[in-house]
């Protein structure tokens, strides 16, 4: 629908444009008033059709760190560039083949451009496009036919180049609904609803996908595996809504805790795990401790004015070397947790070394 406003509107103002043309021309071009309303209305139609989506798409942009900015030269998939070559070619075409049908030999690449790049670029190359478009007839680069000269058809080919910009800016705006869409979609089906942490199918695909990338020594791992105690009680005192209040704030609790690098998800229940890479298991042990001091003194005030305090139970495991199996890291952080219950919970208790899979 933004595109259908924004060809109401540009049309309005060009109309505007339009009708002052038609007043200008006979007074001081000595033209018609019908010629000046349809110059005028075209050449600003096409002005503000290509020029008007770059700034009303132009992304807040600041300039990388530079070693950001090599990584991310180095991560480009230069398979991104077939659009923008096929558009080149579109464009070389019209130099070899002129005539009336070279004004759309740009169509396929914008459209592909379209699809494959933001709103902002492909706005930006339907302005060069355009521009090149008109250029390369006004300077006979382009042929479009031997009776360009009959009346209005400079009018013609302007309104021409004018909507050829809309199906590429149509597809892009429809592209970026698409993914703004997608990326939600796959924001919920990867994070539970209830503490904003991914859950378990989301967290158990992010830790295999560091596990996986990782080799050799180099990399540690250690996971956590984390579970409030005695939670059934704060239900049956307090209430489900308590209940979901405390494992709310206990997510916040232990992400504050955690690097941006490091995992956390809810398995399920009350349980939450971490994936903590490249750590030592005595940075561990410590992540797992402030994470259970905290608990132990966050305090969760519920609606009815009570204050409560919960604490948390967290068994670790160890992975010094990879590769090695998610399944065999969590179940022994678990069996570092039943322990960790055992001796009377709030506590932190470290669990067995994990060795490496023999490939
Ligand atoms: P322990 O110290 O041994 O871990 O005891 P516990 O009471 O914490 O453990 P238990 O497994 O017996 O109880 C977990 C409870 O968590 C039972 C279940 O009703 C509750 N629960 C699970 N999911 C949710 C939820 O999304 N919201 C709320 N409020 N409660 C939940
Ligand atoms: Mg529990
Ligand atoms: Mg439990």
């Amino acid at each position: 629908m933004s595109v259908v406003y924004f060809v109401v509107i540009v049309a309005a103002a060009s109309l505007a444009a339009g009708l002052m043309g038609m007043v200008i021309n006979p007074l001081i071009f000595g033209g018609t008033a019908a010629d000046g309303l349809l110059i005028w209305f075209t050449s600003e139609l096409v002005d503000y059709l290509v020029i008007l989506p770059v700034i009303l798409t132009m992304p807040r942009w600041r300039l990388p760190p530079r070693n950001q900015r090599r990584r991310e030269l180095r991560s480009i998939n230069w398979l991104l560039v077939a659009p923008v070559l096929t558009l080149l070619l579109g464009g070389l075409l019209g130099l070899v083949i002129s005539g009336p049908g070279a004004i759309s030999y740009l169509v396929p690449g914008l459209l592909w451009c379209a699809l494959v790049y933001s709103l902002f670029v492909t706005a930006v190359l339907t302005l060069l496009c355009s521009v090149w478009t008109l250029m390369a007839v006004s300077v006979g680069y382009l042929h479009l036919g031997s009776d360009f000269d009959a009346r209005h058809a400079l009018q013609s080919f302007r309104i021409g180049v004018a909507l050829m910009v809309l199906a590429p800016l149509a597809v892009a705006s429809v592209m970026a609904a698409r993914n703004e869409l997608l990326s939600q979609l796959q924001h919920a089906a990867s994070h539970d609803r209830l503490t904003g942490v991914l859950n378990r199918a989301g967290f158990m695909d992010r830790a295999e996908g560091l596990l996986h990338g990782a080799t050799g020594r180099d990399r540690p791992f250690v996971a956590l595996m984390l579970d409030i105690d005695h939670f059934k009680r704060v239900n049956d005192l307090h209430g489900h809504a308590a209940g979901d209040q405390v494992l709310a704030g206990f997510a916040q609790l232990a992400s504050r805790c955690l690097r941006d690098s490091d995992v956390i998800g809810r398995l399920g229940g009350e349980e939450f795990a971490v994936l903590l890479p490249d750590a030592t298991p005595a940075a561990a042990q410590a992540v797992a401790q402030r994470i259970c001091d905290a608990c132990a003194t966050q305090v969760t005030s519920l609606l009815d004015g009570t204050q409560l305090v919960t604490t948390v139970s967290i068994g670790t495991a160890h992975a010094p070397s990879m590769p090695v199996s998610l399944e065999a890291l969590l179940s022994a952080a678990d069996e570092a947790l039943y322990r960790a219950k055992q001796a009377g919970r709030n506590q932190v208790v470290m669990g067995n070394l994990v060795p490496a899979v023999v490939m």
